[in-house]
């Protein structure tokens, strides 16, 4: 077995999952010395998350480390009394020491145990193939790969290793993805703030094949091209598939203005929703440039859409002064929390875009509001719209509350899973 994968399934785009005995070569990553995996114990009562199968094992949690882990690799965790509770992944600078892969004591964490979590994960998703060619196969705790993340737009694999367990694993998750899905390109955006936490530095490298700059997807009927090497998380905000059909469907005949647009997402499903005007508006320049060229691909009217460049907060202010209206607004800001001290901050940021928005919405318009902070509890969000509107003397009604795509799930265990929250108002 050692240096050999054997692999049973293979994902492509002309047929399902076929079966097949495939065996490709694995880098042996374990260092043959280690013959016992080292040992974490857990304090006294600290255990009851991880028998709830919290995948989560805090610093604060761990009593004793026996046998000198290296960063990233597997420990065997075990309780006060010796009762065995998981192997997790060691992580020593982090906050997080622990993430659990198994809770299985007879479940071995090798290779092959990647590519079938890897495999089991994008098995989950076939029925979704059917919406779009750009889907995320592996989206971290929630499928029990903590630390991964997996997109794949149109046979182009983007993978992002966020924890030391997954840096430690890379060679077994590059062999894994070459041999579940031979035909893909396969691109690495490990370029993210978290890998600090974790004493890692970033890194973007073409792993394998051919990546172009910009990845063509398309996702209920509408195309759109993706910055897969440079653009925001691996490229795309895959996680707003819904809300988007949802925003398509809203906005025949209406004026839109897409604010906080990116590469102009909501603003292009509402066009192929056949929105009368769309106005994207963003911060960035580049992200607009992307957003235009997406228009050109879809074949929309030059007239049917505009851009503008700024900061939202003085725009939308700056456009309630000139007395502008629109039928149907989109607000999906940038993350505004990132640690329990910053939430009152961001609840004002919050506030204060949501008032600015609903100021310039038409009687009987529309707004799609999103928060993608897991820190803000959805009831928190809901009070912050609902005082904007008291705010901006507005009354309304939440006709749909939205939320991330079911690519992007949420294991029942860890509801730090969740994390984007939409609310549809309908605004007198
Ligand atoms: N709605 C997008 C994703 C938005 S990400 C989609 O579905 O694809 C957040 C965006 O907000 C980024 O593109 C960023 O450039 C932009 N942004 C951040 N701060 C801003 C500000 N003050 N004004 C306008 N845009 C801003």
């Amino acid at each position: 077995m050692d240096g050999l994968l054997p692999i049973t399934y293979v994902w492509t785009d002309r047929c399902a999952l076929y079966a097949q005995n495939f065996t490709a070569r694995v880098i042996p990553v374990r260092s043959k010395e280690i013959i016992v995996d080292p040992q974490i114990i857990i304090v006294a009562g600290r255990e009851k998350s991880l028998l709830r199968r919290h995948p989560w094992i805090f610093s604060g949690a761990v009593a004793t480390v026996k046998g000198r882990p290296a960063s990233g690799q597997s420990v065997d965790v075990l309780g006060q009394n010796g009762q065995w509770l998981a192997r997790a992944s060691f992580s020593p600078k982090s906050q997080i020491m622990g993430r659990v892969w198994t809770f299985d004591a007879e479940e071995s964490v090798d290779a092959e145990f990647f590519a079938r979590r890897i495999f089991q994960s994008a098995a989950r998703r076939q029925d979704l193939k059917s919406a779009s060619n750009a889907l995320r196969l592996v989206h971290s705790e929630s499928d029990g790969l903590p630390g991964l993340i997996l997109d794949r737009y149109a046979g182009v694999l983007v993978f992002q290793l966020l924890t030391a367990g997954m840096e430690f694993w890379r060679a077994a998750i590059i062999a894994a993805l070459r041999s579940l899905f031979p035909e893909d390109a396969i691109l690495e955006r490990s370029d993210v703030d978290v890998r600090a936490k974790e004493g890692l530095a970033g890194r973007v490298e073409i792993v394998h094949g051919r990546v172009p700059e910009l990845v063509e997807i398309e996702e209920n009927t509408v195309r759109y091209l993706v910055d897969v090497q440079g653009g925001h998380k691996t490229g795309f905000y895959l996680d707003q598939r819904d809300s988007r059909l949802a925003v398509g469907g809203a906005a025949r005949g209406k004026t839109v203005l897409n604010s906080f647009s990116y590469t102009g997402g909501f603003g292009l499903a509402a066009l192929g929703g056949g929105a009368a005007h769309v106005t994207q508006l963003d911060a960035s320049a580049p992200a607009l440039a992307l957003a235009g060229r997406n228009r050109e691909l879809n074949e929309f009217a030059a007239g049917s859409m505009d851009t503008v460049c700024g900061d939202a907060f003085q725009i939308l202010r700056q456009w309630y002064k000139e007395g502008r209206v629109f039928d149907l607004i989109v607000l999906d800001p940038p993350k505004f929390v990132d640690s329990k001290a910053s939430l009152n901050r961001a609840a004002r940021g919050y506030k204060d875009v949501n008032l600015c928005a609903l100021r310039l919405l038409a009687p009987g318009g529309r707004l799609f509001t999103f928060s993608c902070s897991g820190l803000m509890e959805d009831s928190l969000f809901q009070k912050i719209v609902s005082d904007a509107a008291l705010d901006a003397g507005r009354t309304g009604r939440i006709v749909r509350r939205l939320t991330q795509a079911a690519d992007h799930p949420v294991s029942l265990a860890f509801p730090e899973g969740a994390y984007l929250k939409g609310l549809e108002v309908l605004v007198d």
